[in-house]
């Protein structure tokens, strides 16, 4: 079976957006694949949280994943800094690599522009500790979006580099994972763009949002005069409308909608009525979970250790060969 790892930033809060976008496919991954979905505390340090604000964050997005749908027993879900493999292979593995590549990497070369006052080293080796989170499970697979094709091209300079430097062929290369059908790319309510958290107060609905906000963001969410004529096509806002009613109403609701617009009878504020009600049919049970898995320590606690073990497993294997294959061979 495949090995698939995936990273998760410690940013709670998660929106629509998230769920179609992400927490989705990785449902559909714990089921055919050798999973490793971890949250990734390490990497969050570069941006110096505090240490109450940095725990409060981790829970919540374990809460939320657990909450949705990952299972513990089908997947390994765990926190980047409990498997301190990881920082290990880190060590060895910034010796191969080189100043200038680092240098290069576009998410560095963004860092020093919109964080000019924190250029720490950990931004600089932010490629490595990231190809050593996929090459400590000996990853097949890596679901990753357009702006980390770089991220995985320099995973498999470093593994590659690895097994010349050792005449081995212990890394394998990992491979983006290309999921069949389009990715889901969620609308916003505010606009054009997708919806983002970076996106203002009114353009994401999040889980944790309150049945209230969440409709009032809908009713208020931007549309355009109304058509016109036949078969008009549609704004970007209309059609921005449309794609978030596919993701949670039933089809013939669509359709009676669909139909409405073209021969110029729609009513918007019936149309995001309509979005509202199927929105929080979808999302309060999802919201009442992720409180109901928030709350409950014990269970947080045993999914955590679960994920752990199973991480470490996979990771104290490989690090014990990659040891072995620099050179540290003990004495006693
Ligand atoms: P973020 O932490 O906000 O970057 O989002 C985490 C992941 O959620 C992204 O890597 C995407 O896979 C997914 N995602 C976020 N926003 C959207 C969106 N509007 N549409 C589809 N997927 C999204």
């Amino acid at each position: 079976m495949k090995t698939v790892v995936s990273g998760i930033r410690p940013t709670g809060n998660l929106h629509l957006g998230n769920y179609f976008g992400a927490v989705k496919n990785f449902l559909q991954m714990q089921e055919e694949y050798n999973c490793y979905f971890f949250i990734a505390d390490i990497h969050s340090l570069t941006t110096h949280p505090t240490p109450a604000d940095l725990h409060q964050s981790v829970k919540t997005v374990l809460a939320e994943y657990l909450a949705m749908g990952l299972d513990p027993e089908k997947c390994a879900l765990f926190i980047q800094s409990d498997v301190p493999e990881i920082s290990e292979l880190y060590t060895y593995m910034n010796m191969n690599a080189y100043l200038g590549e680092l240098e290069r990497s576009a998410s560095f070369k963004e860092k020093v522009q919109t964080q000019r006052n924190n250029v720490n080293a950990g931004l600089l080796t932010y490629p490595v500790l990231m190809a050593v989170d996929i090459l400590i499970h000996k990853a097949d697979l890596v679901p990753v979006g357009k702006d980390q094709e770089q991220h995985l091209e320099m995973t498999r300079t470093f593994g590659n580099r690895f097994n010349h430097m050792y005449n081995t062929n212990f890394f394998p290369e990992p491979q983006a994972f290309s999921f069949t059908g389009d990715l889901v790319k969620v609308p916003g309510l505010t606009g054009s763009g997708k919806m983002s958290k970076s996106g203002g107060a009114n353009d994401a609905i999040f889980f944790s949002d309150d049945d209230k906000v969440t409709h009032k963001k809908i009713m208020r969410a931007k549309t355009d005069e109304g058509p016109k004529a036949m078969n008009q096509e549609m704004s970007t806002e209309i059609n921005n409308l449309f794609d978030l009613m596919h993701l949670v109403s039933e089809q013939d609701v669509i359709e009676t909608f669909r139909k409405q617009y073209a021969d110029c009878t729609i009513r918007y504020g019936d149309l995001k009525k309509q979005l509202a009600e199927d929105t929080l049919k979808f999302i309060a049970p999802v919201r009442e979970r992720i409180k109901e898995v928030e709350a409950d320590t014990e269970y947080l606690s045993r999914a955590a250790k679960t994920g752990m073990e199973k991480a470490r497993e996979s990771a104290i294997k490989t690090i014990e060969e990659v040891r072995q294959i620099i050179g540290f061979r003990k004495f006693y």
